[in-house]
């Protein structure tokens, strides 16, 4: 069963955000449906350090206390967007935010990767700028002002239930405003292809996680994986080893940056298992 955020995807990308879509998306979510979103709450995830979203698989599953989905999206450390589900999860509990009671039923929840600790303080600005441009884009597609946007402290009842997420909300507030009043500089987009060839031939495109062509069995013989042309979390981790390997910025997408180094490595003689 489609759920009813399957707008989620094309509100963050056309925001000029990173997107992952983690596979199952669409049909995932709690057992009732998903309301009138009226808002968004954000998390974090108080995860493991080390890592881009380590807390993915918590993120789908649940824990022991708390059945999943936990949330609709993960952000990574690099600001990457992961969209886990697109249906009703188990992320607010009891509280209370403009007169609304029912968070799960009309917030968005969005789990930010961080330790929620000293030792993981402050964000990476990268990811601070995804959040908030995250959250911007979709106030306005449902649109509401900033102060719809909510931190699950500021939410949960009784006060002092929640700590997350560990900034201060006024602040995070002031940004997303800004953003939707249009007095924030633009992001620095990847390009969806890469520029026309000199013979005219077209670029190739950009291509992440959620994926699944031709391109993509391109990129894992390169980097030495089974070449079924889905491109996964096995593929994604390779692709930053990769960019980290040689000095790109590792956030998984073969852009046009990254497809020009992958032209220039052979291919490993002996495709390794995925
Ligand atoms: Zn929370």
């Amino acid at each position: 069963m489609i759920r009813e955020l399957t707008w989620l995807p094309a509100v963050l990308k056309n925001a000029g955000l990173k997107v992952a879509t983690v596979d199952g998306w669409e049909e995932r979510g709690t057992n009732s449906a998903m309301g009138t979103v009226l808002g968004v709450l954000c998390h974090h995830t108080a995860g493991p350090k080390a890592g881009n979203m380590p807390s993915l698989n918590t993120l789908l599953k649940g824990t022991s206390k708390v059945p999943g989905p936990l949330s609709q999206l993960g952000l990574g450390r690099d600001g990457t967007f992961y969209i886990v589900a697109a249906g009703k999860c188990n992320h607010a509990g009891q509280g209370i935010w403009k007169g609304i009671t029912n968070g799960n039923t009309h917030f968005i929840g969005i789990e930010a990767e961080n330790t929620g600790k000293a030792d993981d303080f402050p964000w990476p600005e990268v990811q601070v700028d995804a959040y908030c441009r995250g959250v911007a884009a979709i106030l306005k597609h449902i649109g509401k002002d900033a102060s719809f946007c909510a931190g699950h402290k500021e939410y949960a009842l009784p006060k002092g239930r929640k700590p997350d997420p560990d900034f201060n909300m006024d602040d995070f507030r002031k940004r997303v405003a800004d953003i939707l009043n249009g007095v924030a500089p633009d992001p620095v987009l990847i390009p969806d292809e890469e520029p026309a060839k000199p013979d005219g031939g077209k670029g190739r495109k950009t291509t992440r996680r959620g994926d699944r062509n031709d391109l993509v069995k391109i990129i894992q013989g390169k980097l030495g994986l089974t070449k079924d042309g889905v491109f996964g979390p096995k593929t994604e981790a390779a692709v930053r080893q990769f960019q980290r390997d040689h000095q790109l910025v590792p956030d998984g997408i073969v852009g046009p940056k990254t497809w020009k180094i992958i032209d220039m490595v052979p291919a490993p003689a002996q495709p390794q298992p995925a």
